[in-house]
């Protein structure tokens, strides 16, 4: 197969915006598929990168990390026999498949996870696209699939097969990312049952899927907290039973107290990734509780835990990458939830033009949409 052309929304410097460029991408190698994007979600993981708040991929490179398309070509030596030509895949997390975390099914927890998903290169160093104008080599492997790009190469541990019509698709963009950290936190890692209570702090997607997952695990008291009102309701909506805007409440670990009826949470899960918000979730934990840390804090800052409250209570605190989601058995499971009504995503998602990506970020910053998808066809 020759080189293709393409286009992709491309970060020439740390801070610049997203340039829409024209792209010669490679032709799969054969462990690799060519997928043509047809939505990809925007993750905050992307915009800290076109930040340059963490460097470990040099520009220019394509971000996006939440792609959903069509299979154009699968390479001979993919293993997965089911994939066929034609099918239409949601794109998750690149994993190794070797490691101990790999080989036991917690291949959100890959020891090569940071390599393969943050650097922007295929693990041997090369990248799949190049800048048409200049030649130049651009960064287009994050997360193993750079969907930020109309057309590219990705490698076959991101691939998951969708079942359903691709035109209903875009609300499930984001089942490798964003959907599967949220509702994953809660359902694979802290699991509460009717018994138990949950507090979820940020209520973006990843809070509000959290707070899906708590219903569907049936906790019977599901707290929403966010600095902004207008992030409330759609936590209500999405099944949050108690709103708390932290702004109005001046002790929150003593109204969150308040609301368990005195005993604290039974699980707590942060998604803002603020150190003093993290401080308050683990004093919020009733006796045995656990505390997740979700959201992603700022490079080298430290969290103060009282260990003798921590010993008292046998509380745990935890981080939780993606979920601990297994792609290939937790997105069919989501995506079979969306089709029954019990994981409303299609709440809070807007889709744009491919070429509004501009639009697509002004809203997310402004609060008025919680998971834009862009759509390229
Ligand atoms: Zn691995
Ligand atoms: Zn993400």
């Amino acid at each position: 197969m020759a080189d293709i052309e393409t286009i992709g929304w491309v970060v020439h410097e740390a801070k610049q915006d997203f340039k829409l460029e024209e792209l010669v991408v490679e032709a799969p190698r054969d462990d690799e598929l060519l997928i043509d994007m047809k939505f990809s979600g925007i993750c905050h993981t992307d915009l800290v990168f076109q930040q340059g708040e963490l460097t470990l991929c040099p520009y220019p490179a394509v971000f996006g990390h939440e792609g959903a398309g069509f299979i154009r070509s699968i390479g001979p030596k993919v293993k997965n026999k089911d994939l066929k030509v034609g099918d239409f895949v949601l794109l998750s997390i690149n994993y190794c498949e070797q490691c101990k975390f790999c080989k036991t099914k917690h291949p959100a927890n890959c020891i090569h996870g940071s390599k393969l998903h943050l650097f922007g290169t295929r693990p041997d160093g090369s990248c799949s696209a190049k800048l048409k104008r200049t030649g130049e080599s651009v960064r287009s492997y994050f997360f193993g699939q750079s969907s930020f790009m109309k057309t590219n190469c990705v490698a076959e541990t991101c691939v998951v097969k969708y079942e359903g019509s691709p035109d209903d698709a875009a609300m499930c963009a984001a089942m490798g990312c964003g959907y599967q950290t949220g509702a994953g936190t809660v359902m694979n890692v802290l699991k509460p049952t009717s018994d138990d209570s949950v507090v979820v702090f940020g209520l973006g997607t990843v809070g509000l899927t959290a707070i899906m997952g708590a219903k569907y695990c049936g906790a019977k008291q599901i707290i929403a907290v966010d600095i902004q009102a207008s992030k409330l309701p759609l936590a209500k909506e999405v099944g949050a039973t108690h709103l708390v805007n932290s702004r109005e409440v001046p002790d929150i670990v003593a109204h969150i107290k308040e609301l368990t009826g005195g005993t604290g949470v039974d699980f707590a899960v942060d998604c803002s990734g603020v150190i003093p918000v993290i401080e308050k979730m683990i004093d919020c934990l009733a006796m045995f509780g656990t505390a997740a840390t979700v959201g992603v804090p700022p490079s080298g800052a430290k969290v103060a835990v009282d260990p003798l409250q921590m010993l008292l209570y046998s509380r745990k605190y935890v981080g939780v990458r993606e979920g601990d989601s297994d792609p290939p058995v937790f997105i069919p499971k989501l995506v079979e939830m969306q089709k029954q009504g019990q994981f409303p995503v299609e709440k809070i998602i807007k889709v744009y033009d491919y070429k509004d990506m501009a639009q697509a970020l002004h809203d997310l910053h402004a609060g008025s949409v919680v998971k834009p998808v862009i759509q390229w066809f």
